[in-house]
């Protein structure tokens, strides 16, 4: 799948294809409450696709257990795959992830994530589709 095919739907046509969790998520920017989601502690093989659209966002193998209770990564599968944005809601500034592709909200960026890179991707489960391997 092209990640650079720029996914658009309207409001009415997101609602319609995801669940009530997935649409408040990545439609609306929510976060899902920690230990909930269903990829908080999975440690299976394969790679998170987004949920929204079915880009290709993040591989197992830089999952990491961060005690957040979000499934958290240390780099996305590729970096064209995500879009960064300047946050300044709720009284802090912080880094938004969002999938290029449909522009979906996927979680947030901290800097306070292991080696390789630093980074910590928290992304909330729901937005994301683990397709083992
Ligand atoms: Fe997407």
């Amino acid at each position: 799948m092209d990640t650079k095919d720029e996914v658009s739907k309207t409001d009415a046509q997101w609602r319609e294809e995801l669940s009530p969790d997935q649409y408040a998520v990545l439609r609306k920017g929510a976060t899902e409450a920690p230990f909930t989601g269903e990829y908080a502690f999975t440690k299976d093989a394969g790679v998170y696709r987004c949920a929204g659209c079915g880009a290709e966002l993040f591989d197992s193998d830089t999952k990491f257990e961060s005690g957040t209770g979000w499934p958290s990564f240390y780099e996305p599968k590729v970096a064209e795959a995500v879009e960064l944005r300047r946050d300044r809601s709720l009284a802090m500034v912080r880094t938004e992830v969002v999938c290029r592709r449909c522009k979906g909200h996927l979680g947030h960026v901290f800097e306070d994530g292991p080696r390789p890179t630093g980074e910590r991707y928290c992304i909330n489960s729901c937005a994301l589709d683990l397709e083992t391997r």
